[in-house]
């Protein structure tokens, strides 16, 4: 009787062990797949973290970089004592065609601007919104070559089909250009391509002066 009594009793203690066992099982693969879920939301927040810190160097409307991108690449320029050169483009008449087609269609000739110098420039050049209807282009090296790069841009972009945006309107643009041949600081470097933009409008706009 007592052989039987124990037997029962292991057999119930079995019983239990195989139930707590399973129960446990069961808990874990819970806590297995929170684990997961908590991975790709950790993961899916990392992403967005990356695009959010790359956003803050980034123009809305042209998709360019902006200028606080073009000062941070300007201090680490300076500090590696490295060769480049920028030219600044400014769309002509700009004024008339918020006037006489709208500021959206302003606006769009704008994201235009930036599709064009986004297809035709280097992989070591950038293209920067500077402002309103300005834009900078940061050229690697000195600006002999920037100045032949920068008559193509005026020219692609006279030669683009604006009548896809609105019938009758045609866009150019004037561009001053200079490097660190011409002076060290990224200022006097910006000044001097401000005065050959300067000159570039005076003297006709829709042209290049080097
Ligand atoms: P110029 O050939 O001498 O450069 O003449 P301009 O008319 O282009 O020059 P101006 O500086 O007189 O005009 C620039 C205009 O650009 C004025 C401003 O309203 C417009 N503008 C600035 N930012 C934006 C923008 O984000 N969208 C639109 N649609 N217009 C803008
Ligand atoms: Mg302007
Ligand atoms: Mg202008």
């Amino acid at each position: 009787m007592r052989n039987s009594a124990e037997s029962t009793q292991r057999r119930a203690r079995l019983a239990e062990i195989y139930y707590e066992t399973k129960r446990f099982k069961e808990v874990a693969e819970t806590e297995s797949k929170r684990a997961e879920t908590l991975e790709a939301s950790y993961q899916k927040l990392q992403e967005q973290t990356d695009i959010l810190a790359n956003a803050v160097y980034l123009d809305a409307l042209t998709g360019l970089y902006n200028r606080k991108y073009l000062d941070s690449r300007f201090k680490a320029l300076t500090s590696e004592k490295r060769p480049y050169s920028i030219a600044m483009l400014d769309v002509d008449h700009f004024k008339s065609i918020n006037d006489n087609f709208s500021h959206m269609i302003g606006d769009r000739v704008l994201s235009a601007i930036g599709t064009i110098l986004r297809s035709q420039l280097r992989i070591t050049d950038q293209a920067i919104r500077f402002g309103g209807e300005e834009f900078v282009v940061l050229f690697a090296g000195a600006p002999r070559g920037a100045a032949d790069l920068c008559e193509r841009l005026r020219s692609a972009i006279e030669r683009w089909d604006w009548s896809e945006i609105c019938n009758g309107l045609h866009v150019t643009i004037s561009i001053g250009v200079a490097g660190t041949l011409s002076a060290k600081s990224p200022n006097e470097i910006l000044a001097i391509a401000d005065q050959n933009l300067y000159t570039a409008k005076k003297t006709g706009r829709n042209r290049v002066v080097a």
